[in-house]
């Protein structure tokens, strides 16, 4: 285990040796349930038969073939499945390996729509503070903390940042939530304005913001508001569903909810569900038909595009998501999950506030709950919250402490779709009793 190179090459971590169902198996015999899905990845657990077996059966048959002389049988069924079901106008699939390659898919595609339609001055990104859009240099880029960033910069593409809509913080207490979506689709369009219109490309969000802020939603019409001021300027809208998309919401896609279709798309984690690692860029007629028209070929491409086993899983784990109705259990199960721990909560002193939709639900921790102070970040509470999870067989996913002085600690759920009502019981008792111990070993 020394070898292998992960984030934290000194931290010793269990070894996952098993799946069984909803939880993690170690090597010592510890099951942990995945309450997180990973980094809500898994989405059907970790070991579905149907899936595995499809990935057995294309692995016998044709594992890879490489897309610059074929297509295949799984990544055109799967393009197929994905279109018939996306929201309106997008009708093209270029299919990737994880989430940051589908959003510097998505950045290059947007830059070469205005190359191929005569508009190359459009060169500016605008996304929001309080982002994660991967890690690539792209994606870092347009993510929305800045201390990700920060050790990258000078080798960073420029980007601007507007505000979240992250009603917890940024809403005024004495605002509609009509004055406030308002006050944020202002500002973008002052941003633009900034900028010079003439010059930018795309405006970048997450459809629920997911690890950097813990499965915060949009107000009310947020999205449509902002959707119509990028229709003012020509400025087009990507949607990053990596987190928030296939069904993690409980709609298949976070956006079909609000309404709003994006110009481009992009999706991962839950597509593949962890069976194979796989990702895609959902594209607009407009984008596909101007650079079919323009110089004819997307100018990007990655050895593993389209790969044969990867979409043979991905469209597997679709098709036992729809034929099993997994969405609804996302819905009543995401709606008993937030209904528990608002009641557990409603009186702890700091648990400021439980947000999310659907079974991505988030826990936001803080010092003083009138006021929403932050816990300091040298407390490293959500370091705690996990570590104490863990001892207890719990995998959640914290993120946290006052970064960018503007979110507190919090913990994301994303529980697998197949949880029943007992494993939701099970897994706020086992977070309580983590956060308690967390933050009495935090010293509050
Ligand atoms: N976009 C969002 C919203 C994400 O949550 C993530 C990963 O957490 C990414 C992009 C990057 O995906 P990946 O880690 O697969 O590169």
């Amino acid at each position: 285990m020394t070898t292998v190179f992960h984030r934290a090459p000194k931290r010793a971590l269990p070894v996952a040796v098993a799946g069984d169902g909803i939880e993690i198996i170690d090597s010592e015999g510890k099951r942990y349930i995945d309450a997180s899905g990973g980094a809500a990845v898994s989405c059907l657990g970790h070991s579905n038969q149907r899936v595995i077996d499809a990935i057995k059966r294309q692995a016998q048959q044709l594992p890879y073939a490489h897309t610059s002389f074929f297509t295949t049988e799984p990544a055109e069924a799967l393009a197929d499945w994905l279109v018939e079901r996306a929201p309106e106008g997008l009708r093209h699939v270029y299919f990737v390996s994880g989430g940051s390659e589908a959003v510097e898919a998505a950045l290059k595609l947007a830059r070469q729509y205005f190359v191929e339609t005569g508009e190359p001055r459009r060169r500016h990104f605008i996304a929001r503070r309080q982002s994660y859009h991967g890690n690539t240099l792209g994606a870092l880029a347009i993510g929305g903390n800045a201390w990700r960033r920060e050790p990258f910069l000078p080798i960073l593409i420029e980007a601007h940042h507007v505000s979240p809509c992250y009603a917890y913080r940024e809403q005024r207490s004495d605002e509609s939530d009509e004055a406030f979506t308002q006050r944020l689709a202002d500002e973008l369009e002052s941003k633009i304005l900034d900028l010079g219109p003439e010059t930018v490309a795309a405006f970048v969000a997450e459809t629920v913001v997911g690890a950097t802020a813990g499965a915060v939603p949009p107000v009310g019409d947020y999205l449509c508001k902002i959707r119509a001021v990028c229709d003012k300027y020509g400025v087009l809208l990507i949607l990053d569903e990596i987190m928030s998309g296939m069904g993690r919401t409980g709609h298949l896609y976070a956006c079909a909810e609000d309404g709003v279709a994006p110009d481009l798309l992009t999706i991962a984690k839950g597509l593949g569900a962890g069976y194979q690692p796989i990702g895609a860029t959902l594209v607009s007629d407009r984008i596909y038909e101007a650079i079919v028209k323009g110089s004819g070929f997307f100018q990007h491409g990655h050895t593993y595009i389209g790969h044969a086993t990867a979409c043979a899983a991905a469209l597997e784990v679709q098709r036992v998501i729809e034929e099993d109705r997994l969405l609804d259990n996302v819905k009543a199960r995401g709606e008993q999950l937030r209904a528990s721990l608002r009641e557990h909560y409603s009186r702890h002193e700091h648990i400021g506030d439980v947000r999310g939709r659907g079974l991505f639900v988030g826990v936001e921790l803080v010092e003083d709950r009138a006021t929403k102070v932050p816990f300091s970040h040298e407390l490293a509470v959500n370091v705690a919250i996990k570590r104490e999870a863990m001892k207890r067989g719990l995998m959640v996913y914290p993120m946290g402490g006052t970064v960018d002085g503007v979110s507190g600690d919090h913990v994301l759920l994303a529980p697998p779709f197949i949880c029943t009502a007992d494993d939701i019981d099970r897994i706020v008792s086992r977070l309580t009793d983590a956060i308690d111990d967390a933050l009495r070993s935090a010293g509050s």
